[in-house]
């Protein structure tokens, strides 16, 4: 065969696998959410019926938020950024306000979110004064040339685009402190000087408070599909508690905690980022749907059951795909969850032995 022809050949190939998604199938619904609000040891007998409302009750507020940009007709991308914001003032969970301390006693927040129709993503992380966190992502997307950011350069960015910024201590809460003291005393390690701008110590002994020591991880993260048939996924984090040396884990990373492609699926990511960005989870199981044709759920579960625990690794994966289906898979005692879609009711999940 000619040179020429070869290259012909192969340039056919590529263009047909690029313009064939892997379902083809007519949706069952014509828009669909799902969300985490992260995974790790969250089990009956340590969890509050007071507190497991909250959780409950906060996962669903945020995903109506996002259902309904979707029924509205909104895009799958607005939908994720809609929901995420409002986990992200939410002091249950480790973005935004509420997000885990550093071990230097500092919040430092990562994001991402990705556009499944042009494989448009926008990433932050090691931010410290921008509000949204994962409005900044979509504005790293949109607005400049690059898909990454961080530290100063990113808040520097984020306030030039107009968007609100916070003094550092904004994002502070007494639980997460107390969790963090609790962790850097019980590895021998100096306690940093309470930030500044938190508000006093409480006078309660220390041990009254309830730390999140059970509820640590706490991550977010949205996948959606909207009636156009895009898909969009996001994750914003504090990030793993008591970090050091600018750890980044893979929420903000495209490929290992977050991943958007109409061709495949939409995944967003939770647990201990190493093993995550080891892996690339969140394309891994993008790959399977699409090279493999395997069913979403299938995908993410291997992925979580057999690839993450070969290597010990924990967490979840929330997962959506163009033609209407919804995944979630985790190998922790528990995961924070919710999923709706277009003429389906809510469901609302904390534990591994809820469907
Ligand atoms: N994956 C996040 C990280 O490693 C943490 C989490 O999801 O709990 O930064």
């Amino acid at each position: 065969m000619r040179a020429r022809t070869r290259v012909l050949i192969a340039a056919a190939i590529v263009l047909t696998a690029l313009a064939a998604p892997a379902q083809r199938s007519q949706p069952a619904h014509r828009w669909a959410i799902v969300l985490h609000g992260g995974a790790g040891v969250i089990e009956r007998n340590t969890m509050d019926p007071k507190t497991e409302a909250a959780y409950r009750a906060s996962l669903s507020k945020a995903i109506q938020a996002g259902a309904k940009v979707l029924g509205g007709g909104g895009s799958a991308l607005d939908a994720v950024e809609a929901s995420i914001r409002i986990l992200e003032d939410d002091p249950l969970f480790n973005a935004g306000r509420g997000a885990v301390f550093n071990a230097e006693g500092k919040n430092e927040l990562d994001a991402a979110i990705m556009d499944g129709s042009n494989l448009n993503a926008g990433a932050v992380a090691g931010v410290t004064r921008t509000r949204h966190p994962i409005s900044l992502a979509r504005a790293v997307m949109e607005k400049s040339p690059h898909v990454m950011l961080i530290g100063a350069g990113a808040d520097a960015f984020a306030a030039e685009v107009g968007l609100e910024q916070v003094d550092p201590s904004f994002f502070f809460t007494e639980r997460r402190w107390q969790s963090l003291v609790k962790q850097l005393e019980k590895e021998g390690m100096p306690i940093p000087p309470r930030p500044a701008g938190a508000p006093p110590a409480p006078a309660v002994p220390a041990s009254d408070i309830e730390t999140l020591d059970a509820h640590k991880y706490g991550t977010v993260g949205v996948v959606a599909l909207d009636r156009h048939g895009d898909i969009a996924a996001g994750t914003s984090t504090g990030g793993t508690q008591a970090k050091k040396w600018g750890r980044v884990g893979d929420s903000p990373i495209i490929g290992a905690g977050t991943y958007a492609s109409n061709h495949s699926c939409a995944v967003s990511a939770t647990g201990t980022g190493e093993y995550f960005i080891r892996l690339g989870v969140a394309r891994e199981v993008c790959n399977l749907v699409f090279f493999k044709g395997m069913p979403l759920q299938q995908a993410a579960d291997h992925v979580i059951h057999t690839e993450l625990e070969a290597l010990h690794g924990d967490g979840g994966v929330i997962a959506i795909t163009p033609d209407g289906q919804m995944a979630w898979s985790f190998n922790t005692p528990g995961m924070y969850r919710a999923r709706i879609a277009e003429g389906r009711k809510l469901e609302v999940g904390v534990y591994s032995d809820e469907p």
